[in-house]
C-alpha cells in the first residue's frame, strides 16, 4: 500500500478520501486553493500545499501546480476524486509520466470513455445494448444525416461526443428542425468543449436512469456492485441517489451486471467505474461511463458493505480485488439525498458562512459533509455542500429515516435545497419507487 496520497480536489469528497487514506495508514497531502485554507480536509490532512489562486482554472484544474506539490510533498499516488481533472486523460498521462500513480484507469481508457462515440462502439462491441442511432459520427451533409434520422425515428437526440455534465443535447421532434439543430449543437458543442463532433440517438420518451458500479483490477478481473437509481434529476443533474433500483429484478440486475463485468474484462479497465443507462419499457440501453468514483458511491457502499473509495487505492497500489463476485451481496435499501447550497426556489448558488451546522444521527444515517459552523461556502466551485445517506432494511425504513434525518437537520447562515429534498421524501410518487428522468422537472412546473 501506498505510504502517501495526494487528494487533488476539494469539498466533501477529498474529506471522503482523506478518511479511506487514514483508515488505510496512508499519510495525506491535500492540495487547496486560496478560497480554501479552511477546507475540513485541508486541516485534517498530514500536509497541505496551496496550489493557487480561487477560480479553478488556476487551482485544481492546474496540472503543474499540483504535480509540483506531488513532488514537493513526495507523495506516492493521486487521487482526483469526481469533477476537476478525474476524468482529464492527459492529467492521468502526466501523473504516470511523473512517476506518480494515478488512482483510476489508464490515460488510454479516460480518453476512449471520454468520447461518447468510442465509448458506445466499445460497448456495443463488447455486447453491452446501447441506444440506437447513428453508427459513429453524424455525418457533417444534411443528406445523410435526414436519412440516418429516419432510420432511427423522430424524435431524436443530437448529442455532442465531447459533452459532459448534461451540457451539449438538443432534441430534434421532426425533420424539419434536423438542419437548423445540427448548426446550433455543432456550434455549441465547438464552443464548450473545443470539438464540434456530433452524434445522433434515439430519445427515450420517459427513461429512468439506472446505472452499474463496478470494479476491476486492471489485469482482466471485474466484478460489479449492483446499480444505483439516479432518476431524480434538475437539468440533467441527479438530486436524490438509491439503490438498489427499484422494480428491477435479481434477474435483471445479474444480466445487465454481466454484460458489465464482460466489458470492464476486455478493455482491461481498472479502478472504480460506473456505467450509465437508460432504462426503457424494462430495456437497458448504455448512454455513457464515469470512470471515476461517483458522488452517489454512498448508497452502494450502504447497501454492499464495499468500502469503494478504499477498493480504488488497493487497486492503484496494485493489489487483487478484495472481492469475488459471490461475495457481493444487495442488503437493504439505501437513499442520498444531495443537500446544494442554492436558494430552494429558484436555485441561485448561495455561498456564505454557515453560521449553525447540526448534522442528523442515528441507526442506518450517514452524513458525508466538509462542513463545520463558522465555515465560509466559497463562491468559486461546486454547491455541493452535503450528502444524507439512509440505510433501512428495506426502501420504506430508509425512506422513514430520510424525512426524520432531513428533519434534523440545520444549516443556518445560506440558504441550501433541503426543503426541495423535503418535499420529494414526502413525494407519494416518490414513495412509490420507479419515477422517470422527467418527474421532478414536471414536479418543479406544477408547483
Ligand atoms: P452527460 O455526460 O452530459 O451527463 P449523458 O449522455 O449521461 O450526458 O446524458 C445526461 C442525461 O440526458 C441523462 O441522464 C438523461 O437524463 C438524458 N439523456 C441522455 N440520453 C438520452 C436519450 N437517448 N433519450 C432521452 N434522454 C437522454
Amino acid at each position: 500500500m501506498f505510504d502517501k496520497v495526494l487528494i487533488a480536489n476539494r469539498g466533501e469528497i477529498a474529506l471522503r478520501i482523506l478518511r479511506a487514506c487514514k483508515q488505510l495508514g496512508i499519510r495525506t497531502v491535500a492540495v487547496y486553493s486560496q478560497a480554501d485554507s479552511d477546507l475540513k480536509h485541508v486541516l485534517l490532512a498530514d500536509e497541505a500545499v496551496c496550489i493557487g489562486p480561487e477560480p479553478a482554472v488556476k487551482s485544481y484544474l492546474n496540472i503543474p501546480a499540483i504535480i509540483s506539490a506531488a513532488e514537493v510533498t513526495d507523495a506516492e499516488a493521486i487521487h482526483p476524486g469526481y469533477g476537476f481533472l478525474a476524468e482529464n486523460a492527459d492529467f492521468a498521462e502526466r501523473v504516470e509520466q511523473s512517476g506518480f500513480v494515478f488512482v483510476g484507469p489508464q490515460a488510454e481508457t479516460i480518453r476512449l470513455m471520454g468520447d461518447k462515440i468510442s465509448a458506445k462502439r466499445a460497448m456495443r462491441r463488447a455486447g453491452v445494448p446501447t441506444v440506437p442511432g447513428s453508427d459513429g459520427a453524424l455525418p457533417e451533409d444534411f443528406e445523410s444525416a435526414r436519412k440516418i434520422a429516419a432510420r432511427v425515428g423522430y424524435p431524436v437526440l443530437l448529442k455532442a461526443a465531447a459533452g459532459g455534465g448534461g451540457r451539449g443535447m438538443r432534441v430534434v421532434h421532426g425533420e424539419g428542425s434536423l438542419a437548423g439543430v445540427m448548426t446550433l449543437v455543432r456550434a455549441e458543442a465547438e464552443a464548450a468543449f473545443g470539438d464540434p463532433t456530433v452524434y445522433l440517438e434515439k430519445f427515450l420518451p420517459n427513461p429512468r436512469h439506472i446505472e452499474v458500479q463496478v470494479l476491476a483490477d486492471g489485469k482482466g478481473h471485474a466484478i460489479h456492485l449492483g446499480e444505483r437509481d439516479c432518476s431524480m434529476q434538475r437539468r440533467h443533474q441527479k438530486v436524490v441517489e438509491e439503490a438498489p433500483a427499484p422494480k428491477i429484478t435479481p434477474q435483471q440486475r445479474t444480466e445487465i451486471g454481466a454484460r458489465c463485468v464482460t466489458a470492464c474484462e476486455r478493455i482491461h479497465y481498472r479502478g472504480a467505474g460506473t456505467l450509465e443507462f437508460m432504462l426503457q419499457d424494462d430495456e437497458f440501453f448504455f448512454i455513457e461511463m464515469n470512470t471515476r468514483i461517483q458522488v452517489e458511491h454512498p448508497v452502494t457502499e450502504m447497501v454492499t458493505g464495499v468500502d469503494l473509495v478504499c477498493e480504488q487505492l488497493r487497486i492503484a497500489s496494485g493489489e487483487p480485488l478484495s472481492y469475488r463476485q459471490e461475495d457481493i451481496e444487495i442488503r437493504g435499501h439505501a437513499i442520498e439525498a444531495r443537500i446544494n447550497a442554492e436558494d430552494p426556489n429558484d436555485f441561485t448558488p448561495s455561498p456564505g458562512r454557515v453560521e449553525e451546522w447540526h448534522s442528523p444521527g442515528g441507526p442506518g444515517v450517514r452524513v458525508d459533509s466538509h462542513l463545520y459552523s463558522g465555515y465560509s461556502v466559497p463562491p468559486y466551485y461546486d454547491s455541493l455542500i452535503c450528502k444524507l445517506i439512509t440505510w433501512g432494511e428495506n426502501r420504506a425504513t430508509a425512506l422513514a429515516r430520510m424525512r426524520v434525518a432531513l428533519d434534523e437537520l440545520v444549516i443556518e447562515g445560506i440558504h441550501t435545497n433541503a426543503p426541495l429534498q423535503q418535499r420529494i421524501a414526502r413525494n407519494s410518487a416518490f414513495a412509490a419507487g420507479g419515477t422517470d428522468i422527467h418527474f421532478l422537472e414536471q414536479q418543479l412546473v406544477r408547483r
